[in-house]
């Protein structure tokens, strides 16, 4: 049977239920005021993975996930542009219920995509209202929970058990302490709100003993879980940071309120990372199902990706990885598919059977490891079973997987004249004409199949949508995958540089403008090609199979500023480098000037609009001055390659375009570098759309993360300063 690591006793212990061959288990379900994104959907294929494996071993699971539809339509949250979707459906007159039912609809579609069997019943808050008061009102009654102006909250001391979850309650406390202000009527800082007293002008509200209000966010949990499961169930799943608070207030409630132990086994699943840190919405580093859907790859490849790590450890999602998952799932399924062709109604080896079936159970038993399970199907794969004996033990795995690896034969069908066609290659290449073979198969790709040749066979299947997409791309999925040029040769006078995410028309005006004035120079462009999605990749593509000056490398998603310029500047083969912003335009020959500049001694970064300060805490533009600057804006910015030697790439810390450029301009200074504008050089700058299309909340908080981070490394060097007298 399985056993699994129980966060509660922290052991792994077997999964013992408490009613014979009945599993009773609960899985904290999606908030839905905006999609779930790949991290939640990875708790969710965990607790997926949980259920098929009791089920494939004979017990009944009866499975409550619930969907959190309340207590998240937050002024506050509003107000930090925390959600501009749910800001929009409201002022276009979408009421809360239709917005959360909205995204209930998507959620359970994501999942039916994933193959994660749908919950027996997916419970509503919002309709089981009555049942949390119920539960709030015994708690207040039994001296648990307390009334203060019309909220009402958890007492923490009353329950000395308080923490046997996450373990540490001063760590809780403090977390508590930093999550929010301090509420002045709270007896005890720990305490958590139950009911919470409705603000004025608040849409979703209820009546309650103690004045309208609503629900906190913990007691959701205790109050379905009771209703569907009992008041004693086998698992509760959920995320790690589900630990605390939400699952530890959720055993002071239910505990409290039944005075007797609830949940036997708490499993909690570590987190899926984008960019090295934890994916969620508010980072911006989350991606949804439609992102994948949008690079043409399978579902599934998500599917097996998870499996390739236990459930304990972190897991950092690039698309590289997926797409690696992708092709490994492809491989897996050319084998059965050409199984179900050898295996041509021959049937199974029993003892077999039996022996690689037990073997795979006492894999994915011992603390749901998948990663095994998935080693032990292509060990099965490899070895010298027979084809018939491998297709029966794939299907039973495949229980457990869910990756329906067997539909594999309806999904590799070809058309008949297609067949013919293989076949007709085929003895082509045993009568050693190749031409005609080659031609054959030339023929057979252009009409959308891929030709796989193994020791013993040839077979056709139709290209996967992910492989017609990506052909002949330059992709990367980060920084680090793009190798170095520093130290090569200058073979070019003058790069022009440019990071490129949307607005076409934008992008266009730009590179075109480069090119116009080059004047007979020698000159390339290195584009990245930042995670666009609206017909850039593509112009950007055709462009450069007609100009033979112009690089583009795809990044499969929007990197951060900082790495994606230093892809292109690593890339860059020019004496001269000019990074150009998408919104700038070229409108004169401005390239002698700059190389004029740049000869003169000491000058590290020339450009046209340039910054000054006088104390580091305030940069003002040069209003059209030239000279002696503090730092040069990101509009056109020009130095020397073989500076990038001594000053280094630019600090990818830096996520969001502002203040990066003030951040390297001081990598020159302190280099010994000066930084001269001319303002008369002919750039032109137009609307910044990234600026522009921002929230102003949102880019306010961006900016300044991004100032601490230059003060913090630079708040003392105010002798760089221009004003400081020096150079
Ligand atoms: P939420 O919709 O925020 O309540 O989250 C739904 C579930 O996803 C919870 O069980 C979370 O613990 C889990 N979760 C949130 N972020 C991640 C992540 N980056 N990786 C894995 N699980 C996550
Ligand atoms: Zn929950």
């Amino acid at each position: 049977m399985l056993n699994i690591y129980n966060t509660l006793t922290k052991e792994i212990d077997e999964v013992s239920p408490l009613e014979d061959g009945v599993v009773r288990m609960y899985t904290c379900g999606p908030t839905v005021y905006r999609d779930a994104h790949i991290g939640n959907l990875r708790s969710y294929l965990m607790a997926d993975w949980i259920r098929r494996i009791l089920s494939a071993q004979g017990l009944d699971v009866v499975h409550i996930k619930n969907i959190t539809d309340v207590g998240h339509m937050r002024q506050e949250m509003l107000e930090r542009g925390e959600d501009k979707i749910i800001a929009a459906a409201l002022e276009e007159g979408k009421t809360p219920a239709e917005i959360a039912q909205f995204y209930t609809d998507r959620f359970l579609a994501d999942e039916q995509k994933l193959r994660i069997q749908p919950a027996h019943e997916f419970p509503k808050a919002t309709d089981h209202i009555q049942e949390m008061i119920e539960i709030v009102e015994r708690l207040v009654e039994t001296g648990y929970a307390y009334e203060a102006d019309g909220n009402v909250y958890f007492a923490v001391s009353q329950f000395p058990e308080y923490g046997k979850l996450s373990g540490n309650i001063h760590e809780a406390e403090l977390l508590e302490a930093v999550r929010v202000e301090a509420d002045p009527l709270k007896r005890d800082p720990r305490d958590f709100t139950l009911w919470k007293a409705a603000e004025p002008g608040r849409m979703v509200k209820w009546p309650s003993p103690w004045g309208e209000g609503f629900p906190g966010w913990h007691i959701e949990c205790s109050a379905m879980s009771f209703k569907y499961l009992g008041e004693k169930f086998d698992i509760h799943t959920g995320g790690v940071d589900n630990i605390f608070p939400h699952h530890e207030g959720e055993i002071a409630q239910s505990e409290g309120f039944t005075g007797e132990p609830v949940v036997s086994s708490w499993v909690h699943g570590q987190h899926l990372l984008a960019d090295g840190v934890k994916m969620a919405k508010s980072a911006g580093n989350s991606f949804i199902m439609s992102d994948i859907e949008a690079q043409g790859i399978d579902s599934m490849a998500f599917r097996y990706l998870c499996m390739t790590a236990r459930y304990n450890t972190r897991l950092n999602f690039t698309f590289t990885s997926l797409r690696a998952a992708q092709r490994g799932l492809q491989r897996l399924k050319n084998r059965i598919w050409q199984w179900t062709m050898d295996a041509d109604g021959d049937v199974a080896n029993g003892a077999d059977v039996e022996e690689w079936t037990g073997k795979f159970f006492d894999t994915v038993n011992s603390n749901l490891d998948m990663p095994g399970a998935l080693a032990l199907t292509w060990e099965m794969a490899r070895s010298d079973l027979s084809a018939a004996t491998k297709l029966t033990l794939v299907e039973k795995f495949d229980h457990v997987l869910g990756l329906e690896l067997v539909n594999v034969v309806e999904e590799y069908e070809s058309e008949p004249e297609a067949l013919e066609q293989l076949v007709r290659r085929s003895s082509h290449r045993e009568a050693g004409e190749y031409a005609d073979a080659d031609r054959i198969r030339a023929g057979l790709e252009d009409a959308g199949y891929v030709v796989e040749d193994d020791a013993t066979a040839s077979r056709i299947r139709p290209k996967a949508e992910w492989e017609k997409l990506t052909e002949d791309r330059d992709i990367i999925s980060s920084a680090a995958e793009v190798p170095s040029l520093v130290d090569e040769m200058d073979s070019r006078e003058v790069t022009i540089g440019i990071v490129a995410c949307n607005y076409v028309e934008d992008v266009k005006r730009a590179v075109n403008s480069a090119f116009t004035w080059a004047n007979g120079r020698d000159m390339e462009a290195v584009i990245l090609d930042n995670g666009s999605t609206d017909g850039t990749s593509e112009w950007l593509e055709e462009l450069a199979s007609r100009d033979a000056r112009v690089r583009v490398i795809h990044a499969d998603h929007k990197l951060g500023e900082g790495a994606a310029k230093n892809i292109v500047l690593k890339q860059s083969l020019g004496r001269t480098v000019v990074l150009l912003d998408t919104s700038a335009e070229i409108c004169a020959d401005i390239y002698g000037r700059i190389e004029q500049m740049l000869d003169q001694k000491d000058v590290g970064i020339a450009g046209p609009f340039g910054l000054r300060t006088d104390n580091l805490h305030h940069f003002h533009d040069g209003e059209g001055e030239s000279g002696e600057m503090d730092a040069m804006q990101a509009y056109c910015f020009a130095f020397r390659r073989s500076a990038l030697k001594e000053v280094g790439l630019m600090r990818e810390s830096f996520r969001f375009y502002r203040n990066l450029d003030i951040d390297y301009s001081f990598h020159f200074k302190e280099a010994g570098k000066r930084i001269l504008a001319d303002a008369s050089l002919g750039v032109v700058q137009h609307e910044h759309r990234v600026w522009s299309e921002l929230a102003e909340g949102e880019r306010d908080e961006l900016s300044l993360k991004n100032y601490r981070r230059f003060l913090e490394k630079w708040g003392d060097r105010a002798d760089l300063l221009v004003s400081s007298g020096r150079g």
